[in-house]
């Protein structure tokens, strides 16, 4: 599953941060999830309890704020977001667009105890 892997990543990034406070508990995660990673909230949802499983984070809630994708023509410099799959320039009609949001899947926020 796509979305397992996509978690994973985000782990890393929060063991990362915990062991560097002492932490007794995690109650929330919130993640900037970029529409171009096709994650899907339920299997997000899914692999987040699984992570969570028999570590602090067990029992957080995960808060998902999906990012547009934002493109920048590589002609004339415009930025857009894009809102369907094909890219296309509104300004110059160039389809050569450089994605500049919405592939990312970041840790935005821990609230911890
Ligand atoms: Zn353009």
């Amino acid at each position: 599953m796509h979305e397992m892997s996509l978690m994973g990543g985000v782990f890393e990034v929060i063991e990362q941060t915990l062991s560097q406070h002492e932490i007794k508990r995690v109650l929330e995660v919130k993640l900037k999830v970029g529409e171009l990673t096709n994650a899907q909230p339920d299997a997000l949802q899914m692999a987040f309890e699984a992570f969570c499983k028999d570590t602090i984070c067990e029992g957080a809630e995960l808060i998902i704020e999906r990012v547009p994708v934002r493109g920048r023509c590589r002609n004339c410099q415009f930025e857009f977001t894009v809102s369907t799959m094909f890219f296309l320039c509104p300004k110059c009609q160039n389809t050569g667009i450089e994605v500049i949001q919405g592939e990312e899947l970041l840790l935005e926020s821990l609230e911890v105890e």
